[in-house]
């Protein structure tokens, strides 16, 4: 799959049919997190600051939505996602949970593979997105019953034909994608349009952001993800968080986005009205940005 990269400046804000489908899209997003608070709660957000993840933190934070926030500190990630944490944070005025990696784990496999392994072979990658990511992952999903992502589906080829609602066999809860279909381009209207906090690297042709070691620029045209673990082929380019763990779980990736839950309630009156809402709390951000009463 490939996809441009759409960079901040060539978002057209100008472009009042783009404004529209984000408006739309950004209505059924916050009415699916409605509904993951109020009929699959607790729930819970996992953000790793990436653009997407900045729409959803917003969603939530803005629309109020009962959904706690974290992140995950791999030890390795750019000082650029440092910086943006910060930010954020100063930006909502409130504090995001961070989790941290076992530091036995993290000692255990520097001793075995070494202090970058994961360049060696994709098994000693996925050892290292193990200690670094998804056992700490399992840790902070714990006890909830849904888990609301930032996964786009055209992202990448392991993600095409996702869903905004799965069951999540590996962790046993809901999954809730409400970007699922988002393009790129809506991404970056919606943060221009509401001048959130983003990722320096973005503008440095970084679209997809990871640890510092595992991540690098892309070229135009390239697939988005090209600068994710680009020694290796797409196909394995997952890390674990969004497939099958290494620390207990039984299902399989094949799994992922097949396996649908009960559709979004409330079609009729309430959710027109839950609508107006959401999307009138968009537009007057647009507007406000773009100088207009
Ligand atoms: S992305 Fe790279 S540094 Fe980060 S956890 Fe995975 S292998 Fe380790």
């Amino acid at each position: 799959m490939t996809a441009s990269v759409t960079t901040v400046a060539s978002a057209d804000l100008a472009d009042a049919a783009l404004i529209d489908v984000v408006v739309e899209k950004a209505v059924a997003a916050t009415r699916l997190l409605r509904h993951a608070a109020r009929d699959f709660a607790p729930a819970v957000f996992s953000t790793s600051l990436g653009a997407e993840d900045m729409v959803v933190t917003d969603l939530i934070v803005r629309g109020d939505i009962d959904i706690g926030i974290f992140t995950l500190d791999t030890g390795r990630l750019p000082a650029e996602t440092y910086e943006l944490l910060a930010e954020t944070e100063k930006h909502y005025g409130r504090k995001f949970q961070v989790i941290y990696p076992r530091h036995e784990l993290v000692e255990d496999y520097v001793r075995q593979y070494g202090i970058n392994g994961f360049y060696d072979s994709v098994e000693a990658r996925k050892a290292c997105c193990n200690v670094r990511k998804v056992e700490l992952l399992g840790r902070a999903l714990s006890g909830n019953k849904s888990w609301v992502t930032g996964l786009r589906a055209e992202q990448a080829v392991s993600r095409s034909g996702l869903k905004p609602l799965v069951h999540d066999e590996t962790y046993d809860l809901v999954k809730v994608n409400p970007l699922a279909d988002w393009t790129e381009r809506d991404i970056w209207a919606y943060i221009r349009a509401n001048g959130l906090p983003y990722n320096k690297l973005h503008d440095r042709h970084y679209p997809s952001i990871g640890c510092a070691p595992c991540t690098r620029a892309v070229a135009a045209g390239e697939d988005v993800r090209a600068g994710r673990w680009w020694w290796e082929s797409p196909a394995t380019k997952e890390c674990g968080l969004h497939a099958k763990p290494a620390f207990g779980g039984t299902s399989s990736q094949a799994n992922l986005g097949r396996a649908e839950v009960k559709a979004p309630e409330g079609a009729g009156r309430r959710q027109l009205e839950e609508s107006k809402e959401c999307g009138l709390h968009v537009v007057d951000s647009r507007l406000e940005r773009k100088g207009q009463p």
